[in-house]
């Protein structure tokens, strides 16, 4: 997607590096310049996101497995998702896997080379049961395999969070999405400012904070710069930027894939607004960067491997081969 905006100088890139790498933040205004940049452009900025990135995270990758816990018949209407029991979609359905099974998953994401194994439901909120059951399997995971716990399970009462942290959750997965005024055109069953609420449960229960969003979904850059700006503001660790696959039988089944050069723009930007968080390309990755796919981890810091929840994605043999032929590692805890 190239465009016709002003090609900026080396000398420009390099003051937002040193200002990100200072942590003295850059403006709304830098953002919609690295948004809006040329294609050209592009490669300068990744240098100044891969300057940053190898500052505060060297060369190590984060590679997190999600665990699709509970499949499907969400009550919830969010437009992008295949789980979504609004969505007449063709996924695999089923209730909570038992703790058994969530060890044994845990064991083989550690396996496969992961630092994180994260446990999603499909739920508006999870239940005493299912919750019950979180907690039974991530005391068991602390105690039994080496790696970082997280989970997400949707909307969060204070008790509900105290629970998880004090099972021994490392860290609650909650995406805002989008900006708060475009979430309402994507859902419609809860509100943004519910989810926000969520992460601050979160944050005062004792977890740290992932949360991210989903770019494609016909936002305008305005929003991007929003959630980027909203997630500073809330304070987060970890940011899974994902990239819209549009799902068959979705609102947003039609939408065209992200632009793999702005894609890395978009990565770039969250790299300098929160410098030291972990950036995570997540969803989407393989189908928006195709060959294309090395270069995001000169910005993000982490990837998924194995697939996400309802789609596939790279195996983690070629993630981790990818790793190291680019002369990056994996991070082991
Ligand atoms: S709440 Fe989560 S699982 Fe449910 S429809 Fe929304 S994104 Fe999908």
């Amino acid at each position: 997607m190239d465009n016709d905006f002003k090609l900026l100088s080396n000398s420009y890139w390099d003051v937002l590096t040193k200002q990100s790498i200072d942590n003295l933040g850059i403006t709304p205004e830098d953002g919609i310049n690295i948004l809006k940049a040329k294609d050209d452009d592009t490669f300068s900025i990744i240098n100044a996101a891969y300057r940053v990135r190898t500052h505060f995270h060297g060369k190590k990758v984060r590679i997190h497995i999600l665990q699709n816990a509970k499949s499907g018949e969400c009550p919830e209407d969010c437009n992008f998702c295949a789980q979504s029991s609004k969505n007449s979609t063709s996924i695999e359905t089923y209730p909570l896997l038992n703790v058994e099974l969530l060890v044994e998953e845990a064991k083989k994401a550690k396996a496969s080379g992961a630092w994180k194994y994260c446990m999603v439901t499909a739920t508006r909120s999870p239940s005493n049961r299912d919750l019950d059951i979180i907690c039974q399997a991530t005391k068991r995971i602390k105690k039994e395999v080496n790696i970082k716990v997280c989970t997400s399970l949707g909307l969060l009462t204070f008790d509900k969070a105290k629970r998880l942290a004090e099972a021994g959750v490392d860290r609650f997965n909650h995406n805002l999405e989008t900006s708060n005024q475009y979430f309402e055109k994507i859902v419609h069953t809860h509100t943004w400012d519910e989810r926000w609420q969520t992460l601050t449960y979160v944050k005062e229960a004792g977890m740290e904070i992932c949360s991210g969003g989903i770019i494609g979904m016909g936002e305008s850059l305005d929003d991007i710069l929003d959630l980027c700006f909203s997630l500073k503001s809330i304070g987060v660790a970890s940011i899974p930027i994902n990239f819209l696959n549009p799902r068959p039988n979705t609102p947003l089944e039609k939408q065209p894939t992200v632009d793999a050069f702005f894609g890395l723009r978009v990565l770039s930007l969250f790299r300098l607004v929160h410098p030291d968080k972990d950036i995570r390309a997540a969803g989407g990755r393989e189908i928006t960067f195709r060959t294309l796919q090395p270069l995001v981890l000169y910005i993000a810091n982490s990837i998924f491997t194995n697939g996400y929840l309802t789609t596939d994605g790279q195996t983690s043999e070629m993630d981790i081969r990818m790793i190291k032929e680019l002369g990056f590692y994996p991070e082991v805890n």
